[in-house]
């Protein structure tokens, strides 16, 4: 059968010295894993994970501009660990868990909350407060090979130079091994797969010509919205 138009590219993250790239699958994200973010957004801190979907063509990667998305009057930043799947795996158990990882990436969770809000309010999903277009920056990976387990590391965002998020991995509620255990109960995670992580505290607005910087693990995202 021939294709009535060309499929869409896959997307694709540089992989740090190497000249190969991860071929993105599909994309999750957890809600709420730093104590404080979730106390900022009015929950307590003690609470299961929950995941959400963006689509993998939300990815932009390592952006040096941003389209400042329609539907919103409210876009946020959220700094999140992005971990990335390797190997596949259903129920993947603790012991095993860091075998499946290929490695680690810097990624935002651009959220349009003044939609979100009026969703949560109204008990409907969340999608299109959280999967437009341009939703994710993410940066190139780091390999698992090379950056080992990671325990703990500073995570940082800024805006035109103002610090807004500082955190670190060690306040995560569900450790990297532990997301990848409760999200593999739900779905089996496969080889490019990639997983948000959850921000720590300090998410707030960004408004068009606002430059965002932010880091990870020597990894860097920098970039300006338009
Ligand atoms: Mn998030």
């Amino acid at each position: 059968m021939k294709f009535r138009f060309p499929p869409s590219p896959i997307t694709a993250l540089p992989i740090l010295d190497s000249t190969d790239a991860f071929p993105v699958r599909r994309v999750y994200c957890v809600g709420r894993n730093y104590a404080e973010h979730a106390l900022e957004m009015g929950h307590s801190k003690r609470e299961a994970p929950f995941f959400f979907s963006k689509p993998a063509d939300a990815l932009v990667i390592n952006p040096e501009t941003i389209n400042y998305p329609a539907m919103t009057s409210e876009l946020h930043h959220e700094v999140e660990l992005v971990i990335a799947v390797g190997q596949s795996g259903f129920n993947i158990q603790l012991e095993n868990a860091w075998s499946h990882l290929f490695g680690y990436a810097l990624g935002i969770d651009l959220t349009k909350r003044d939609l979100q809000s009026e969703f949560k309010k109204k008990s409907r999903p969340w999608d299109l407060a959280k999967g437009f277009d341009q939703s994710a920056p993410i940066s190139s990976i780091v390999p698992f090979a090379t950056a080992g387990k990671l325990e703990e590391g500073d995570i940082e965002l800024s805006v035109n130079g103002k610090m807004r998020q500082q955190g670190n991995i060690n306040q995560m509620i569900w450790s990297i091994p532990e997301i990848m255990v409760e999200l593999s109960k739900h779905i089996e995670l496969q080889a490019g797969d990639l997983i948000f992580t959850g921000t720590p505290s300090g998410v707030g607005e960004i408004e068009k010509g606002q430059t965002v910087n932010a880091k990870l693990l020597g990894l860097g995202l920098d970039f300006k919205l338009i």
